[in-house]
């Protein structure tokens, strides 16, 4: 029997404790069809053990500068957690590709990495890897955004060149990390080192990241598991362009229709850690449906016990003034259960401005008319129009519409048809841009709307009329408010979802 140098187990022992050689585990996220209804999509989350050795993480034109001011100030903070991106994947023995386009033959022409890449014996690649590879119209349909202005959101618009002389600094290049800017060459270099899996930080998604001779649409083809780090990336894309939204949200349009059409993709954190939950900040200022009372516990017995999401709770009594308003800008939810408030200027600025960015909102009852300073926002941001409400003792029966059965908000939501003890709310007809979920009726009375999604400025919107405190009892509508959350938010709604 072979005795082992006590020194050789010692080293192995501490690789295995420091992870050289433990997976790279991942949350994958793509988006698959929603079964029954056309063109909705949802987003799946899969979690995938990567070999490092096998996996190579790389660096798609992230230049020293760039002719847009707007993009440089978007990707000056991306730039240290790349190099910590970087720095992970090495030390667990994953390669690092630097490919900053049109530096590679002129600044680091002499570089060591230059000539390692060009050192990669040749191999055959399935498909070229020669030449950008522009939409795949068959495959992918068309962008969701149009940027064919360049992209700039400047105003004034900055000048279009090539003013970028190298890759950003930030991102240090280590002895043995490879620097291409050649699909051919990088092609090579995955042969010859056994790659089979690639992440793939950088800009600009809409070009370059899926363009490149390198990029997620040629290595894609050629076979290889590709997952797009979707924190570490930005596009050129500018809000007066369609679909006129916001810059970030364009951003997550084009992410998305990776996710449909091309590889899943993951955040820095998946490597990194710090992966924080949800923060959301409910917003209550009403004194007839005692929000204040249901609302938080709810929120603290199913969010923050069962999901372990980070709560806080802006309360008034007071229609003048509702105090902690600083906290929206952080929220990746508002909730707003208010009735006829007319706010402050810097209180209702902070509600304007999280609108303006068209970040995430969910509705409940009154906050149809929870500005009174403000009627518009019932129509601009929710999608409804509510303008009534029948009386009182009549109560509601809900129940889905045939065309929404299958949305992800309804899943678990068990049996569908239910009844409300609060007056039903005349809110129709609903924005073009609203879905209706749930309708309310009550005897002789045309239907309403009483749950539905909207989509203003780009950004998700669920709103439901459903809020009165005996609603809060009833298992249906808190598995609707969890899962309009999750959707709000562009989360996974588990498939077997139990109410
Ligand atoms: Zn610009």
């Amino acid at each position: 029997m072979r005795i082992w140098p006590i020194a050789l187990l010692l080293m192995l022992a501490t690789l295995s404790a420091t992870g050289q050689d433990a997976a790279l585990k991942l949350t994958a996220r793509t988006r698959v069809p929603v079964a029954g209804i056309a063109e909705l999509y949802e987003p799946r989350e899969q979690q995938v053990d990567w070999k490092p050795a096998e996996t190579a993480v790389m660096f798609i034109d992230v230049w020293d500068r760039h002719w847009c001011q707007g993009a440089v100030r978007r990707m000056e903070p991306l730039v240290p957690r790349m190099n910590e991106l970087a720095k992970a994947v090495r030390s667990k023995g994953g390669l690092v590709i630097h490919a900053p386009s049109d530096t590679c033959n002129k600044f680091y022409a002499d570089h060591p990495g230059r000539k390692l890449a060009r050192s990669a014996p040749a191999a055959t690649p399935p498909v070229t890897m020669k030449g950008w590879c522009s939409l795949i119209r068959d495959k992918e349909g068309a962008l969701p955004i149009t940027d064919s202005d360049g992209g700039c959101d400047c105003e004034p618009r900055c000048k279009e060149g090539i003013v970028w002389k190298q890759q950003h600094p930030g991102i240090e290049i280590a002895g043995g990390d490879y620097i291409s800017e050649s699909g051919e060459e990088i092609y090579n270099v995955f042969h010859q080192r056994g790659i089979r899996n690639v992440i793939i930080a950088g800009v600009h998604t809409n070009m370059c990241i899926l363009g490149r001779s390198f990029g997620i649409r040629r290595l894609v083809s050629c076979g290889f598991n590709v997952v797009l780090v979707r924190d570490l990336t930005d596009t050129m894309y500018n809000h007066r362009a369609a679909p006129f939204v916001p810059h970030d949200r364009g951003t997550d349009l084009v992410i998305e229709h990776v996710e449909k059409n091309w590889c899943p993709t993951i955040l820095s954190s998946d490597i990194l850690g710090g992966r924080k939950p949800p923060h959301v900040v409910f917003a209550l200022d009403e004194s007839e449906y005692k929000a204040k009372d249901t609302l938080p516990a709810f929120a603290k017995k199913e969010l923050e016990e069962k999901l372990g999401w980070k709560i806080t709770v802006m309360a008034s009594d007071d229609v003048k003034t509702l105090p902690g308003t600083e906290a929206i800008a952080s929220a990746d939810l508002l909730v707003i259960f208010m009735r006829r408030t007319t706010l402050p200027d810097e209180q209702f600025g902070r509600f304007k401005a999280y609108f303006d960015a068209a970040r995430p909102v969910m509705g409940i009852r009154t906050a149809s008319h929870a500005f009174q300073n403000w009627l518009a926002f019932d129509h601009a941001i929710l999608g409804g129009n509510y303008h009534n409400h029948y009386a009182n003792n009549l109560g509601s029966t809900l129940s889905p519409i045939a065309a929404a059965k299958t949305h992800p908000i309804l899943r678990g939501v068990d049996p569908l048809a239910f009844k409300s003890t609060g007056s039903l709310y005349m809110t129709s007809p609903l924005a073009k841009t609203a879905t209706p979920l749930l309708l309310g009726t009550v005897p002789n009375q045309p239907e309403e709307p009483a749950a539905w999604t909207n989509i203003a400025n780009g950004g998700r919107v669920f709103y439901t009329a459903l809020g009165h405190p005996d609603d809060f009892n009833l298992p249906q509508y808190r598995k609707l408010l969890v899962n309009a959350m999750l959707w709000t938010m562009d989360r996974p709604i588990p498939m077997n979802a139990a109410p």
